[in-house]
């Protein structure tokens, strides 16, 4: 799907919500994508980007970053606290916070470099062993100690379980978001954005649906 029809579907899910279409950011998910359909991408003007690896991203945006004016790189994938610095110098905001550790490595390059791309704390609203992510609980303490640490806490991330309505997910991060004052919310993908949109979204996450499948 063209970024001109994706856009023409955030429009009308704006719309339907009530919701301005300034408030929702299209994060254009450029993962494992050929060459050509992210730069398709770029040429058509939009400049907000996510990967979910430090180490793609390295080898990928710096070129481009040097040819299009304006590009904005988000982390959306897990991160280890050995390429936390690395993370730092390459994108602008991390949605992947998740914990003590990597918060504490944050906050410490962020006072030494002088600057911390935004964060995003993720919250595993499945409580799923496998996935990454506070658990719902745990929330409230953890974003109270992140900002202790004057990290820059925008908002909050999750990836809801695949086999579930994805709408109780995003309302209980809603609601996180809410009652500790956090403007940010990331969530919705390829399937579910215009849901996302409709629980309050701001950062939607849009990978396939835009660039066609991965490694394509
Ligand atoms: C890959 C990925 C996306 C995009 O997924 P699509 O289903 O291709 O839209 C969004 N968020 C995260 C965290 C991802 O890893």
């Amino acid at each position: 799907m063209s970024l001109t029809d994706i856009e023409a579907r955030i429009a009308a899910a704006c719309k339907a919500h009530g919701r301005a279409r300034d408030d929702v950011r299209l994060i254009a998910v450029s993962k494992q994508q050929p060459d050509a359909r992210v730069r398709k991408v770029l040429q058509a003007g939009h400049r907000l980007f996510g990967e979910n690896r430090v180490q793609e991203a390295a080898g990928k945006w710096p070129d481009w970053q040097a040819e299009f004016d304006g590009v904005e790189l988000h982390l959306l994938g897990p991160l280890q606290s050995n390429k936390a610095r690395q993370a730092m110098d390459l994108f602008d905001a991390i949605h992947s916070l998740d914990r003590p550790k990597l918060a504490r490595a944050l906050a410490r390059l962020a006072q030494e470099i002088g600057h911390c791309p935004d964060i995003f704390v993720q919250v595993n609203t499945g409580a799923e062993p496998q996935k990454a992510g506070v658990l719902p609980d745990d929330a409230d303490a953890f974003i109270a100690d992140a900002r202790a640490l004057d990290l820059p806490v925008l908002g909050v991330m999750c990836i809801p379980p695949i086999d579930e309505d994805p709408r109780a997910h995003f309302t209980l991060l809603a609601d996180i978001a809410a009652r500790n004052g956090l403007a940010g919310l990331s969530m919705g993908m390829s399937d579910d954005f215009e849901t996302a949109i409709g629980c309050g979204a701001t950062h939607i996450r849009v990978g396939s649906a835009l660039f066609g499948a991965r490694g394509g």
